[in-house]
């Protein structure tokens, strides 16, 4: 297949250079130019390569045109403007790159690119740009440097990826999906998906609320497959109720690719480092260790929204924006030249928020639609977002004006950062309006990494990020550096923490340091799973249980005022769940609900199949669909 792609692409060949090989990589055809100068000269080389082989391309410079690193990293320097803010310059061998981290990428890809075409035209080495976090970020640093130091083992895993996916193969007849986990329940999202040919699981989560080990992962096992059969992981965002699981897959052998988004990729990371912790810390063996977070970032292929990739011979994958957190996104499967096209949605926010756009609606073709179903109960009608603000200022005010202090349980991606720019935005708008906002845990981390991924943002705070202004800087704004008990007897202030259920880290210590004040307010702004200390006090207990740092249980009376303020999830209520199928383009002939209680679920179903006129149901953990 090599030769017949070799030929192709040199009569595509702008005149004065050579094509000296072409290997494939993971789901890329990657060219390898002899003078690569003159390869630049024409006006849009690569993107006309890659609407002829309708695939992703990407062009280096054969190993002779790379000038020596130091030589090259003085003509880098010479090429970017100084207001690019380059903070670091180095070289990936493997893949001839030469990775530039700035703080403005705008200026150092110059005008239509113009500096990154010198940099390959003068040095050889193509640029890749990373941006860097307006927040210091330990997390993007550590990913960074584990990719640059993992690059031989990537090169052979993509090339032992690509040789799957380019391989010939029989048609499939059959389409079968097979539910693992987080049908009928909240947690351990999974589902695999399986042809005569090929087999791909999407999402692999655990369910971090849980202690009982039977219902905390998904049901993988049952599949009696070994898992280097499976040909790739789709991961459609960075909670641990869809990634926790991943790791563990490497653990166990796995040494496929897992597809996901970039910032999915940053902020799993983050999140699979912290659940070995916990683990740890709750005396717990962890199931995986730091190695298997690192060994799934090194199988990690990123895509953006929109692009096309193969994953097999026959399944072609398109992530679409899900509005949920940051680069959360829907899986469209177009299988075997579409005899079946299906989205698999992850968790969606069909609505405005202050961080994301809403989810898409519009897909080339869809047959299936497995949904998310969270607040799909016949009373999970959520207040607008106007007014959920309006009350969680409301509450603020009133417990700042009696000296007290708010504790806001968060989980530290997404519904954070949500609530970060509501309290920034009133801050700015209320001069008078003189109160901390402490962050603890890992909300700083997670923060500094949507700063990393502007693009991936609404308009208006994509803007404002781009020109220095990001509202996660503000003055408001405070690290919990020392002792907790240092803030909770300090001035009134707001405390945003994980987790965002009480079911373990900083938001209980601050529970239990709070809890008995009257004047104090706990305010819960996101879904509380059903058993979780959150979904207690909720619910009006006003003395319960958790586990002291010694392992014994101890009571907290809570005297302190309780809320909650609905509006702020980053799901979608039921009213948006359903527009959200009203709206989709073209409609599908069969749904499935997930991601839910089983009551919310199977009412979700029956409503919707009236309401479309479309087989809807929600089906079990374990259950088989045959979807072709
Ligand atoms: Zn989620």
């Amino acid at each position: 297949m090599n030769n017949d792609i070799h030929k192709k692409i040199e009569v595509l060949l702008p005149s004065g250079c050579s094509l000296e090989k072409v290997e494939l990589e993971g789901p890329d055809l990657v060219v390898y130019i002899d003078k690569i100068d003159k390869f630049y000269e024409a006006e849009n080389p690569v993107r006309d390569m890659a609407s002829s082989m309708k695939k992703k391309i990407i062009v280096r410079a054969a190993a002779s045109n790379l000038l020596q690193p130091d030589e090259a990293k003085k003509i880098v320097e010479n090429l970017i403007p100084t207001e690019g803010g380059v903070q670091e310059i180095r070289f990936c061998d493997d893949f001839h790159e030469v990775w530039i981290e700035a703080l403005k990428p705008g200026i150092v890809i110059g005008k239509g690119g113009n500096i990154l075409k010198e940099i390959i035209k003068q040095t050889g080495w193509a640029p890749k740009i990373l941006r860097v976090p307006t927040i210091s970020s330990e997390v993007v640093k550590g990913i960074r440097s584990s990719l640059l130091k993992e690059s031989a083992t990537r090169k052979k895993f993509l090339a032992k990826t690509a040789k799957r996916i380019f391989t010939t193969q029989q048609k499939t007849t059959w389409i079968k999906s097979t539910a693992l986990g987080g049908f009928q329940e909240v947690g351990r999202s999974s589902m695999f998906l399986q042809t005569s040919n090929d087999k791909i699981l999407v999402d692999c989560g655990v369910n971090p609320d849980t202690t009982e080990p039977s219902v905390t992962y998904p049901y993988v096992s049952t599949l009696n497959l070994p898992v280097d059969e499976i040909d790739a992981v789709i991961l459609t965002h960075a909670h641990l109720d869809h990634c926790g699981f991943i790791p563990y897959l490497f653990e166990m052998g796995y040494e496929g690719p897992v597809y996901m988004t970039p910032p999915t990729r940053d902020l799993m990371a983050l999140l699979c480092f912290d659940y070995i912790k916990v683990m740890k810390r709750s005396g717990d063996t962890p199931i995986y260790g730091d190695k298997d977070v690192r060994k799934a970032l090194a199988h990690t292929i990123t895509r953006d929204y929109g692009e096309v990739t193969d994953i097999t011979p026959e399944i072609k994958l398109t992530f679409h924006g899900a509005g949920h957190i940051l680069g959360s996104a829907m899986v469209h499967l177009h299988v075997s030249d579409g005899l079946h096209n299906l989205i698999y949605t992850g968790d969606i926010k069909f609505g405005g928020t202050r961080l994301l756009n809403s989810a898409a609606t519009v897909f080339p073709r869809v047959e299936t639609l497995f949904i998310e179903s969270t607040y799909g109960g016949r009373d999970d009608v959520l207040p607008t977002r106007v007014e959920a603000e309006q009350k969680l200022t409301r509450v603020i005010q009133e417990t700042i004006s009696k000296k007290g202090k708010v504790l806001i349980p968060v989980f530290s991606v997404g519904r954070a950062q949500e609530v970060m720019l509501v309290l920034e935005d009133y801050a700015r708008k209320n001069k008078d309006f003189n109160v901390k906002v402490y962050l603890d845990g890992m909300v700083r981390e997670a923060s500094a990494i949507h700063t990393v991924y502007p693009e991936y943002l609404r308009d208006n705070i994509q803007r404002t990020i781009l020109s220095g202004h990001s509202p996660f800087e503000s003055p408001i704004f405070e690290l919990v550096k020392g002792d907790r008990q240092e803030v909770t007897e300090g001035e009134p202030c707001i405390i945003l923490a994980p987790s965002g259920m009480l079911s373990g880290g900083p938001s209980v210590t601050y529970l239990k340091l709070l809890a008995d004040n009257p004047n104090n307010t706990l305010i819960f702004v996101g879904y509380q799973a059903v058993n979780t200390l959150g979904r207690k006090i909720q619910r009006g207990d006003r003395e319960v249980a958790t586990m002291g740092e010694d392992g014994r249980l101890e009571s907290i009376k809570i005297n302190m005022r309780v809320e909650t303020c609905e509006g702020f999830s980053g799901h979608s209520d039921r009213r948006q769940l359903i527009a959200f199928m009203r709206n989709l383009k073209p409609k599908p002939t069969h749904i499935y609900m997930m991601h839910g209680e089983e009551s919310k679920c199977n009412d979700l179903a029956s409503t919707i199949s009236k309401m479309l006129h479309v087989e809807a149901r929600a089906p079990m953990n374990l259950d088989g669909i045959r979807l072709k």
